[in-house]
């Protein structure tokens, strides 16, 4: 069956009414007929629903569903994409272990590198995302993950996922993807050889700026002791919020396909004005990694890019000039969103960091709703 199809058929099973839209399975745990079934659930003797810290009906439609699409044999939910990248790293590193990180990742996962997995003796490497060539000779002997995002946040960077699974493959690490912005609508990382990936769900998923969620994903070997770890430890995606996310991946198909024209036309229109310098977008030809985008991924995803000619105040009354972008610091959204990197999310990040990852003081993020695209184009055309 077709991403689309699969989306939409795929249910937990009907109960005794018949309802055609799936319930919400609205609890913590699940009762037995009797000690024997109980003990068997325990045992695992028996595939039954036992408390909803380990699974539940909407959470595991949802991670099915996410499964199916990304080419993964199981995964788990959790809470937050955050939940997922912690979870994921907890589970599968010890103390001693090496980590290979891409230099343009989402913020929270650098703090996480940084600050925890330091605190449990957890050593880190950052490499360059488009210089995959330059990645192996910072190997270790004791590296045991590599952990990467692309499309990357918010300078839109590639990285050649081929080519990076290549190397784990023969380094023996495990090789994990962040594939929140392209979303698997775009880009499938395991079927170009990666071991795991991982999803902010809060994203396109909802698509609607509702709930949060998370999803690692990937080979059994690899999410067992992941899933141990949550199952423990407790960042369960909430029913409710997995219903929500499952619900509107049955819509997933044609909204992509719409962020992804609104954010080329935005993109080939930012590219041509006057006020802007210079565009990012993966799928625009000037981008200086167009090719790989082309090969790596269906469509350019729903975010853009762009600085603006002008100062940190011109580009704040730019923003505030716009009437149909929401400003807050969230994307994949029905409602087109604008944000000022320097100011919001990378605003606590040092200066010189922020310009090692190549982000400028009028550095300006779009996340293309789906929206008209003329109305937004003559509300970015008054605003500029
Ligand atoms: C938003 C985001 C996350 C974190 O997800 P939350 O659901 O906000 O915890 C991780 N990675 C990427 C690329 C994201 O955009």
């Amino acid at each position: 069956m077709s991403l689309e199809t699969q989306n939409i058929k795929i249910q937990t099973p009907r109960s005794q009414y018949g309802e055609h839209s799936v319930p919400l399975y609205l609890t913590s745990s699940f009762v037995f007929e009797d000690m024997a079934q109980m003990e068997d659930a325990f045992l695992n003797r028996i595939d039954r629903h036992v408390y909803s810290r380990y699974d539940n009906p909407n959470v595991d439609e949802l991670i099915h569903k996410v499964c199916q699409m990304e080419g993964a044999e199981t995964g788990i939910a959790t809470a937050s994409g955050m939940a997922a990248v912690f979870a994921c790293l907890a589970g599968l590193l010890k103390s001693g272990d090496h980590v290979l990180a891409s230099n343009a990742l989402f913020g929270s996962a650098y703090q996480i590198i940084e600050l925890f997995l330091a605190k449990w003796g957890i050593t880190h490497t950052y490499v360059e995302p488009e210089a995959v060539d330059t990645w192996e000779q910072h190997l270790q002997p004791n590296t045991r993950l590599i952990f990467l995002e692309t499309p990357s946040n918010p300078m839109l960077k590639l990285v050649n996922i081929a080519q990076v699974a290549a190397l784990a493959k023969a380094y023996g690490c495990i090789l994990v993807v962040d594939n929140c912005f392209a979303t698997p609508y775009l880009q499938q990382p395991m079927h170009l050889g990666a071991d795991i990936v991982i999803h902010s769900s809060t994203k396109y998923m909802d698509g609607q700026g509702r709930v949060l969620g998370g999803l690692v994903l990937g080979k059994t070997e690899y999410i067992d002791p992941i899933r141990f770890f949550a199952r423990h430890t407790g960042p369960s995606l909430s029913p409710f919020n997995a219903w929500v996310i499952s619900k509107s991946l049955e819509t997933f198909h044609l909204r992509m396909e719409r962020h992804c024209h609104n954010a080329l036309i935005i993109s080939e229109f930012l590219s041509n004005h006057a006020k802007v310098d210079c565009v990012l977008y993966p799928y625009l030809s000037s981008h200086p990694q167009y090719a790989l985008a082309k090969a790596q991924m269906s469509g350019g995803g729903g975010v853009v890019s762009f600085e603006y000619k002008g100062d940190v105040t011109a580009v704040k009354a730019f923003i505030d000039r716009t009437n149909l972008f929401s400003i807050t610091s969230n994307l994949g959204d029905a409602r087109s969103i604008v944000t000022h990197p320097v100011s919001s999310f990378l605003a606590k990040t040092d200066p010189v960091r922020r310009a090692a990852f190549g982000v400028k003081d009028n550095l300006v993020r779009i996340a293309a709703g789906l929206e008209n695209v003329n109305d937004l184009i003559q509300d970015l055309e008054q605003a500029l």
